[in-house]
């Protein structure tokens, strides 16, 4: 497991916030993710803010942090983290792919 998926756990156990508000965070950096995307590719009512795809690639990852520090919060320990982390990952690609191939194979 990458050393940052563990200090993503450790900072989440030092961090006071509740659940709740690691999930309202959550939202908050897919908004400024999605703002990112809409500036970039000049989605009307968007192009008098100015984002590049750093900007997107930036708040993409904000988002993801604060979805694996929600993922952390709900686990006790490291090992069970990252277990959890890799059986769910797992599972959810396999998921995706399924769905991929279904989508391929109905066009
Ligand atoms: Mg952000």
């Amino acid at each position: 497991m990458s050393d940052f998926v563990l200090t993503i756990f450790d900072l989440t156990r030092q961090d006071p916030k509740t659940l709740q508000e690691r999930t309202l965070k959550l939202g908050e950096e897919a908004g400024e993710l999605a703002q990112a995307v809409l500036t970039v590719t000049n989605a009307p009512g968007s192009t008098y803010k100015s984002h590049t795809l750093a900007d997107v690639r930036e708040e993409a990852a904000d988002a993801a942090i604060v979805a694996l520090s929600v993922l952390a919060q709900t686990c006790e320990t490291r090992e069970e983290f990252e277990a959890e982390l890799d059986r769910l990952m797992t599972a959810k690609c396999a998921k995706w792919q399924e769905k991929l191939k279904d989508d391929v194979s109905t066009r």
